[in-house]
């Protein structure tokens, strides 16, 4: 295993190293709860393989992780968590990126719940 893959907090929650609220799971992909929820619901959709970012992901894996963020999302919209939802993928420090780890934040939305986002 590559040192950056042993270091990687989302690696470490794919091997069960770190312990999270998983939502999903299948061969490619896992969601889970942020640890620092924007709002209720606040999901991450990770690839189980370490790329970088987004740029790093092959491009084939994108179907099916847009796949897993409607049924994913789906269910927040059925638990009642959301009414409607935000995507977010924040690529490189200067975006705001903190885990160097392909990953799509979900965040639920709710009438008049303040949340503000950038476009
Ligand atoms: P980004 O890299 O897109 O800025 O965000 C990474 C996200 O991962 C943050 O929202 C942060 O709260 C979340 N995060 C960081 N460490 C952990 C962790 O150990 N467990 C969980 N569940 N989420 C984490
Ligand atoms: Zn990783």
């Amino acid at each position: 295993m590559k040192q950056e893959e042993k270091e990687c907090i989302f690696c470490k929650i794919v091997r069960g190293e770190i312990k999270s609220d998983i939502v999903y799971s299948d061969d490619n992909f896992i969601a889970f709860l942020d640890i620092n929820p924007k709002a209720e619901g606040h999901t991450v959709i990770v690839s189980k393989k370490h790329f970088r970012n987004l740029l790093d992901m092959p491009t084939t894996l994108g179907n099916e992780m847009l796949e897993v963020v409607k049924n994913v999302s789906l269910d927040l919209i059925k638990q009642g968590k959301a009414e409607g939802f935000n995507l977010v993928v924040n690529n490189e420090p200067v975006a705001g990126q903190i885990v160097f780890h392909a990953h799509i934040h979900i965040l639920p939305r709710k009438k008049d719940d303040g949340l503000k986002m950038l476009v």
